[in-house]
């Protein structure tokens, strides 16, 4: 199937086409013998699909591409201090093999022109009959396979490059090389020999977008930490003197060779590669750079691009008035809850949190803290948290703590460094849970302590205190009581699995019981938990179909039983009592059904209508 990219692609490399201008470099002998009009244009996205248009199996050798591989190689034996000592990252605007030192630091002024290379490939660690082979060995880890060399090219740059000799000889006598400057000149004249074709460039330049790893092969090139630097000298420098209208006119970090390959890279994203063997007055193959303009502009690839501008990383904010948790609650609860839930408020947050995200979030949540007991800030539909995020996020809890308001995180996957505490919301070290049912249970019970003082969920009830039996009078409950089955459960245990046949109207006497299901993955959702005074199985008991999930014991529970076979005898013996029963049960699952749907409404509709 033809992609929108295969058609941008094929688009731009028609408009470059025809486009004739430029030479071949001929000042390595070997060069001015390639087929000229050799042309090809590659896109590797970040996780290493490529979009190809022209030849991009021709092989050529890689030339100037070569200098920040293996600066990176450079930085990762020696370290960026000591690469940093022999060469400085500033723009020379000065030609490629240019004979010169920077005169204040008499230093290689940046690793992309030669002096630079040169010196780079000279810190490359390893035995200098070794050093090759490493040089290649880690342009094929970027490539992802294994590189071949170009002996005749070699051959040619070998003999005839006296002035990158030049510049060998003038490193050595600056003291920037210290050994033979020789080995360190014939180790640059080989990794520019090395062949790739523009697919390879393109998984390169990928590799670098992937922050070193190839996407494909999964092998390390370059460690993260040295990635920044290449990606910024090429940014600077990888153009040469020409490198101030690149980033104008395509804004990509990049890096071209004499033998006409141009490798662009948009970090996090995507590698670009076009091969076209005519060069401009620079060294720049000419259909390079205009295929990295066309494409920049087509793709938005430019990177000072402002799409727009950050936008606050809240997805939803709500109270727990709006949204309820699946404890079930009573009727004082859920009047106080109503009354006063807007005391508590919960902030969904979404997509990377960095630093604009961050403080965009941060701030509201300040900016509402006055109104509010209990704030909640849900991380776990966020992918990744900066170090700058995570530190905002700390203080935002020490700012509403110190100001007597209480703040809990949802973060599952562990993005602020604590690890969730268990399911069960009682033990909530350090308030960060594991999902945000446990949190609003969890912002319930901060505005109920404060505002709901009588009608709590109490710690155990009588039989005959049932409130299932409130609508009863007395000389009915205290006949029905004895015949209930009391049964007591360790916490922890199972009271019924999830398709067993029902046991009864449970009424909770004491402790707490949840209904949970297991995910696909394996995991435990929570989907209601009951306390004293409440009551489960009612379904399954009236219905005759068995549990639609597993029930267990939270803590240790106490229950009270009306069996099935006690159920159905009282409509024969006690009908008033039944009704009076079936009232309340009726009664209990409306306000249920109710507490549910408002609940959808606040924390965003599951259907949207038109
Ligand atoms: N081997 C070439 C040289 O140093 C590489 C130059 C280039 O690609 N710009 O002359």
């Amino acid at each position: 199937m033809r992609t929108v990219v295969d058609t941008i692609l094929a688009e731009v490399f028609e408009r470059c086409r025809d486009n004739r201008d430029g030479t071949l470099a001929d000042y390595i002998p070997e060069l001015a013998e390639v087929p000229p009009d050799t042309f090809s244009l590659c896109v590797a996205t970040a996780d290493g699909h490529v979009y190809e248009a022209g030849s991009s199996d021709v092989e050529f050798t890689i030339q100037s591409i070569s200098k920040p591989l293996t600066y990176g190689l450079a930085l990762a034996d020696r370290g960026a201090d000591a690469v940093a000592a022999k060469i400085d990252v500033e723009p020379s605007g000065e030609p490629f093999n240019e004979i010169s030192l920077d005169p204040v630091t008499e230093r290689p002024r940046n690793p992309m022109i030669n002096a630079g290379a040169i010196t780079a490939a000279s810190l490359v660690a390893g035995e200098p009959a070794d050093r090759f082979e490493r040089i290649r060995r880690c342009y094929s880890a970027y490539a992802g396979r294994d590189l071949g060399i170009d002996h005749d090219v070699y051959a040619s740059e070998a003999r005839t490059g006296h002035r990158n000799r030049a510049i060998g000889h003038m490193l050595r006598s600056f003291g920037i090389i210290t050994d033979d400057p020789e080995d360190a000149v014939d180790l640059y004249f080989r990794q520019c020999s090395i062949t790739v074709t523009s697919r390879d460039l393109a998984l390169m330049a990928a590799t670098l977008a992937n922050n070193g790893t190839n996407p494909l092969t999964g092998d390390c090139a370059l460690a993260p930490e040295h990635v920044e630097r290449v990606l910024s000298v090429m940014t600077s420098c990888g153009m040469y003197d020409a490198a101030g209208d690149w980033i104008a006119r395509v804004g990509l970090p990049a890096k071209s060779g004499v033998g006409g390959g141009v490798m662009a890279v948009l970090p996090g994203q995507i590698g670009i590669a076009v091969h076209s063997p005519r060069l401009d007055a620079h060294g720049n193959s000419v259909r390079g750079v205009q295929a990295c303009r066309e494409l920049s502009k087509a793709l938005e690839l430019h990177f000072l691009h402002v799409g727009r501008a950050a936008r606050s990383a809240i997805r939803s904010s709500y109270t727990v008035a709006q949204a309820t948790s699946r404890q079930r609650r009573t009727d004082d609860e859920r009047a106080a809850l109503a009354a006063h839930g807007d005391r508590a408020r919960v902030y969904e947050l979404h997509g990377d949190l960095l630093f604009a995200g961050a403080e965009s979030a941060v701030r509201s949540v300040e900016a509402q803290s006055e109104t509010v007991d209990a704030v909640v800030v849900d991380l776990h539909r966020v992918d990744e948290v900066s170090d700058v995020a995570r530190r905002m996020l700390a203080n935002l809890r020490d700012n509403l703590e110190a100001q007597g308001r209480a703040c809990a995180f949802v973060d599952p996957e562990g993005h602020l460094g604590a690890v969730a505490s268990s399911v069960d919301p009682a033990t909530r070290s350090g308030r960060v849970l594991v999902d945000l049912d446990s949190a609003l249970e969890w912002a319930e019970s901060v505005v109920l302590d404060r505002h709901c003082l009588v009608g709590r969920v109490p710690e155990s009830v009588e039989p005959a205190a049932h409130p299932l039996f409130s609508a009863l009078r007395t000389d009915q409950v205290a006949s029905l009581v004895p015949r209930l089955a009391v049964v007591e459960y360790p916490g922890g245990t199972t009271v019924v699995r999830r398709g067993d046949p029902a046991i009864g109207i449970a009424l909770i006497l004491s402790g707490r019981v949840s209904t949970t299901v297991t995910g696909p993955n394996g995991t435990t959702h929570r989907i209601t938990t009951f306390a004293a005074g409440m009551t489960f199985g009612e379904l399954p008991t009236l219905t005759g179909s068995g549990y639609l999930a597993d029930i267990r014991a939270d803590t240790p529970l106490r229950l009270a039983v009306l069996t099935p076979e006690l159920f159905a005898e009282l409509g024969a013996s006690a009908p008033d009592v039944k009704v009076a029963l079936l009232e309340r049960l009726t009664e209990s699952a409306y306000k249920q059904l109710d507490t549910v749907i408002r609940g959808l409404g606040a924390k965003g509709p599951i259907l949207a209508v038109p």
